[in-house]
Order: structure tokens, then sequence, then C-alpha cells
């Protein structure tokens, strides 16, 4: 196989594109692999998926990610990302991966657009939002129902929303929410919030916010779009109908790993596994950020990953005397 100067094998007639190093999915994980390895002089190829930046991008401010003291945008963030990667010769394609074949190397990773055969892969394809699956919230995604304050908020001005979920997205969102909406009601299972204490004590002193203990959404109810919610308080049993103009749901995420279902070790829930140096059961593929991670789920822990996968496909090239 020739190589030329950049490091990406010349493209056969055939339209396959050969590279050393191909990246899936471009949020922290996928464009920090990008800029590790392509100051390695790799030339690592990103396939973007269906959401450039993953789900960071949705964000409205990142305030805990280092070097930013005053927060940063989400977007803004995954643009810094790549303007870096990109600097050193990572290369970004708006293109999504359908199916993969591990198991012979090179790898081959059909996308939509083409196809790509890979010395080493990085499998930084992410997580996406749980559903409740209640009557009325697939019917009404879009009409009231949303995943996405960020994407969203500005549609709920003055109107009375609510959240489900008791984590730290739930309370970033709602409070989020806040700017828009006249009031936001927390919905939430338990009586306890997962969430941090930071987020927690902010969201209490948020004068529009409310919380609903020990409930849950039962059903969306609505016709052009929502009109109420029926909630079932789960201690004692009693349900109710209340008007809504919006149901906002954060709930947890699934890893995005189906492709590789017959191919890698997945755990029960669908997370790669893997370990500290970012390996999955198949030498050359290894995976970075959400898509192997259930525990952290930060922006800083992703790019970490993403960084430390990079430096294992380097050493994998390297064993293979591939550089
Ligand atoms: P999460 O921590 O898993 O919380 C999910 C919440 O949804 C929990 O409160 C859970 O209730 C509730 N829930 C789950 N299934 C439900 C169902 N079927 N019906 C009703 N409620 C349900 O998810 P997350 O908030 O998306 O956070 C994920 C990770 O990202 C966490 O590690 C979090 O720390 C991190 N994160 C961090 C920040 C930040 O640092 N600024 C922001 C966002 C997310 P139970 O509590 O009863 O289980």
């Amino acid at each position: 196989m020739d190589f030329n100067l950049t490091g990406i094998q010349a493209t056969p007639s055939n339209g396959v594109q050969h590279v050393k190093v191909l990246i899936l999915g471009s949020g922290p994980a996928g464009l920090s692999a990008a800029l590790y390895a392509a100051r390695a002089e790799l030339s690592p190829l990103v396939l973007t998926g269906s959401e450039l930046g993953g789900q960071v991008s949705l964000t409205y401010t990142v305030e805990n990610y280092p070097g930013f003291p005053n927060g940063v945008g989400g977007t803004e963030l995954v643009e810094l990302f790549q303007k870096q990667a990109e600097r050193f010769g990572a290369k970004v394609e708006f293109d999504t991966a359908t199916a993969v074949n591990l198991s012979q190397r090179p790898f081959e990773i059909t996308a939509v657009n083409k196809k790509y055969l890979a010395d080493t892969l990085i499998i930084s394809t992410g997580a996406t939002p749980l559903h409740l699956n209640i009557p009325g919230e697939q019917e009404f995604t879009g009409r009231g129902v949303s995943y996405c304050a960020t994407c969203d908020g500005w549609f709920f001005k003055d109107k009375d929303v609510f959240v489900v979920g008791g984590g730290d997205s739930a309370l970033e969102e709602g409070i989020f929410l806040t700017r828009y909406a006249r009031s936001v009601s927390i919905v939430h299972r338990r009586k306890e919030l997962r969430a941090g204490a930071i987020l927690q004590s902010r969201a209490k002193s948020e004068s529009k916010i409310h919380f609903m203990w020990n409930t849950v959404v039962t059903d969306v109810l609505g016709d052009e779009k929502v009109h109420g919610l029926r909630f079932k308080n789960v201690e004692s049993g009693e349900v109710v109908d209340r008007p809504a103009d919006g149901l906002f749901i954060f709930i947890g995420h699934q890893p995005n790993t189906q492709l590789f279902q017959n191919q890698l070790d997945l755990d029960e829930r669908g997370y790669i596994k893997t370990g500290i140096t970012m390996e999955t059961r198949v030498p050359g593929v290894f995976v970075a950020g959400e898509a192997g991670d259930p525990h952290y789920r930060q922006v800083i822990t992703s790019a970490g990953m993403g960084a430390a996968a990079a430096m294992q496909a380097i050493r994998f090239l390297e064993s293979q005397d591939r550089i």
C-alpha cells in the first residue's frame, strides 16, 4: 500500500479511502484524539456523525472545562477543538459510519458517503438521550416534548414547562430554561436529587423553579401540541392532570454503540468494555468518551480519553512497524 506525504494513503480508484487513524465521532473525545494523532503526523480523519461536536455542542455554557474561568459556549469549545486539531493536519468529514468490519486489518468502515479502510480505529460515537417511553412522548416530540433546552428553550417564553430527572442535566437545563419560561417544575421520581451540590443549591434558590418529588409523568396530553401532563405520585398512587406547555426529559443516556454489537465486548447497558488504555478486545480498535464511559461523562474526561486512545493508537502503529 502506498502512503502519500501527508500520511493519508492514496485513495484507490474504487473510491475507498485508506487512513492510518480513523476516528468516529466529533465530540471532545474524537477531536482530542484527532489532535494527538495529528501531532504524531498521522493525518487522522474524523467522521463527524450526525451531530458535529456531539452533545456538548448543544450545551449553552460549559463552566467546568479548565482554562475558561468565565465559562465557554459549547459550540465555541467544539470549534476551538476542531481548529486546533486541523492546525496539525487532522481532517474532519461530514459523514456517518453505517457498518463496520473489525474482523481483519485494515478495518472496513462503510459510511453514508464513502468506504474507508483504517489501520486503527478510535470509536468516540458518544451517547443519545434516553426516552421515557410513555404515551404521547414520541407523538409530541418537537411539539412540546424536547431533550435539549439549549435548542428549544426559546420556544417556551413565558410558558409553564416541566423537566423530568434529578441529575446534573435536569438541574442544569432546568436552570437554563428559567431564562425563558414563566415556571419550571422539576419532576423527580425520588425525594433526593442525584445532581451535585452546587447545581442543587442554585436550582433551589431560583424563584421560578419548583420541585415535584416522588412523582413520574405517565402521559403527555395534547392535540396539535402539548397542553397537559398526567402525573402519578409513586408513594400515594395519586394521579393528576395538569396544564403544561412543555416537557423536557433528562433521564440519562444510551451509548451509540449498536454498530459494534457483535464485534466488540459491550456491557449490559451497551457501553464498550475498556480499561485505562482505552483498548477494546480487537487490537487496533480503541474507544474514547461516552461510548465506553458510564461513570464520568464530562467534557474533560472525554477529552482525556481521546488523548489516551490516540496515544495507544500511535503505539499500536509503531508496534506494527507502520509509522
Ligand atoms: P444521570 O446522572 O444518570 O441522572 C438521570 C436522572 O434521571 C436521575 O435522577 C434518575 O433518577 C432519573 N431517571 C432515570 N430514568 C428515569 C425514568 N425512567 N423516569 C424518571 N426518572 C428517571 O444523568 P444526567 O443528569 O444526564 O448526567 C449524566 C452524567 O453527566 C453524570 O455523570 C453527570 O454528573 C454528568 N453531567 C455533568 C454536568 C456538569 O457537571 N455540569 C452536567 C450534565 C451532566 P434516580 O436519581 O432516581 O436514579
